[in-house]
């Protein structure tokens, strides 16, 4: 038999747009892992990596990361063996040299199945971001009014410590959108002239936004793996 389609996918969306929220969500119920260049770039931070000490002044000051760096961890990244069914890309490609490069990998597997984009005001952008807090421990995402904790300061699932990340302060908010709109906003262009853009109205609740998202990908041809969560009785 011919190698199986591989499902890749790349979540498209202006920083705050809740692509990790989805990309979170939707791994689950996909079958394949979520690969958030910013979460690598973060990890290495907290480890005090070289590729991590170098990625923290891009970070801090909003500008993307070198695309050779970049582009390496991403190869790296899908060359383990939980990529081999596919992946939700979060973050990357972010400009058109990275774009190209994606091509370049994922071609021998069938290339990406869809770019869904979250589509948000700015302003509601701004709001989110600000407001967002993020575990040290697991990365996972609140919102200190529309999805706060249990205990303020305190991940639900580990006991981690929820931080506001360097980059989500609000000037470097500004650049992050900036950037956005002049590097990685073609790329809608892209992905809509290959007929794989998708869009998913992403101001609704994150509920709300992951049912559309999965109506799309339904759409699409893009099956929803049952997990095994319930095991036939003895
Ligand atoms: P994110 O968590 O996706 O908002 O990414 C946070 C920051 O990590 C970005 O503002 C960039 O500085 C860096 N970064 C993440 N993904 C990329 C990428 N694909 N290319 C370059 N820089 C990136």
């Amino acid at each position: 038999m011919s190698m199986k389609q591989r499902t890749y996918l790349v979540f498209m969306g202006p920083p705050g747009s809740g692509k990790g929220t989805q990309a979170r969500i939707l791994q689950d119920s996909l079958g394949i892992p979520q690969v958030s260049t910013g979460d690598i770039f973060r990890s290495n931070i907290k480890d005090k990596t070289e590729l991590g000490m170098m990625a923290k002044g891009y970070m801090d000051e909003g500008e993307l990361v070198p695309d050779d760096v970049t582009i390496q961890m991403v190869k790296r990244r899908l060359a383990e063996g939980d990529c081999d069914r596919g992946v939700i890309f979060d973050g990357f490609p972010r400009n058109l040299v990275q774009v190209v490069a994606l091509d370049g990998m994922l071609a021998p597997h069938g290339g990406v199945s869809l770019a869904p984009i979250l589509d948000v005001r700015d302003d509601e952008v701004m709001r989110r971001i600000t407001g967002r807090r993020v575990c040290r421990l697991c990365g996972e995402v609140y919102h200190i009014r529309h999805n706060p904790p249990q205990v303020e300061g305190v991940c639900d699932r580990d006991g981690g410590e929820l931080y506001l990340r360097d980059d989500d302060h609000p000037n470097t908010v500004v650049n992050r959108l900036f950037v956005y709109y002049k590097q990685t906003s073609p790329l809608v262009g892209y992905y809509f002239a290959k007929g794989l853009l998708a869009n998913v109205n992403g101001s609704q609740s994150p509920d709300e936004v992951t049912e559309d998202m999965l109506n799309v990908l339904a759409e699409h041809g893009i099956v929803i793996r049952v997990s095994p969560l319930v095991y036939p009785a003895r």
